[in-house]
């Protein structure tokens, strides 16, 4: 186990990547803090398994990351609870797809505060703590969209790209500290977040489900495959291994190929 006595802080974690995150750090000994929105008989239930399974603490923030005076109180949740935050993984994020000149400014504006200034206010609430520990891992979650665009995501391509900016900039800041930052670009992963766009593609597209499963999703994947939550969290933690401690300020893709095209 490569995370013991750490404490792991992952937004979003009540769903998708984010909780495949959290399982897979608490199995390495971390305790957790998990976030994000859903049911709270859900939420509570994926709680209290995570300490069953794997033998450490978890606590939940319901803070709501498009509000940055929430954002704190969830880093200092994670210190309070259980004496610092080591690993922090920015993974909140949601999607809309429409064309530029029909997207909802107020879309536009909760896709940038949630998949981009987040990742900011998290970074600043628990760089100070760990800088005084002198080891840190950030993990931001960004996407193949942080490389490259798709039509009428403009919001999330632009807040990933932003996410890339920011992780390097943070990766150049801490070199010197024991602090590495990267992102992990998924592909299209199997999860919610895919699941709901299905319905405006098809609109934005006039287009079957099969059709854009097969001809938008999966099109761009040379793999025509998803990629899994698991592979995504096992990345994640040979990031906060030892083992990675020279890998900063880097993109990682996991997109089947998508990128390479
Ligand atoms: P998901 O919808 O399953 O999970 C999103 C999580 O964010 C949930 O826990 C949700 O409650 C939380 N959330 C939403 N709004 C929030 C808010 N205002 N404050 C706090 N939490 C909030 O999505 P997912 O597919 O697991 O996506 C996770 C991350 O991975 C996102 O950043 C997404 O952009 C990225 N990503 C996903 C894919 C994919 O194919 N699924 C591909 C590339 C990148």
């Amino acid at each position: 186990m490569i995370l013991t006595s750490k404490t792991a802080v992952v937004t979003g974690s009540t769903s998708g990547i984010g909780l495949a995150y959290a399982r897979a750090f608490a199995k390495e000994g971390a305790n957790v803090v998990i976030n994000g929105f859903g049911k709270p008989e859900d939420i509570e239930k994926e709680r209290a398994g995570i300490e069953a399974e794997f033998g450490v603490k978890a606590v939940y923030s319901p803070a709501d990351l498009t509000k940055p005076g929430e954002i704190e109180g969830l880093i200092r949740l994670g210190a309070d609870s259980f004496g610092s935050v080591d690993v922090l993984v920015n993974n909140a994020g949601v999607q809309h797809v429409a064309p530029i000149e029909e997207f909802p400014p107020e879309k536009w504006e909760q896709i940038i505060s949630l998949n981009l200034s987040s990742a900011f206010y998290t970074m600043r609430a628990a760089i100070p703590g760990m800088k005084q520990r002198g080891w840190g891992r950030i993990i931001n979650t960004a996407s193949a969209h942080s490389m490259v665009a798709s039509p009428y995501k403009s919001a999330y391509v632009a807040a990933k790209h932003g996410l890339v900016g920011l992780t390097k900039t943070a990766a150049l800041e801490l070199a010197t500290h024991g602090i590495t930052v990267n992102c992990i670009s998924p592909g299209y992963v199997w999860t919610p977040l895919v699941e709901s766009q299905i319905p405006d593609t098809m609109k934005a597209r006039g287009m079957t489900e099969d059709e854009v499963i097969n001809e938008v999703l999966l099109k761009a994947q040379p793999t025509k495959a998803f990629v899994t939550i698991d592979q995504v969290a096992a990345l994640a933690v040979f990031l906060a291994s030892d083992a990675a401690s020279q890998i900063t300020g880097a993109n990682m893709a996991m997109d089947g190929g998508w990128t390479a095209q």
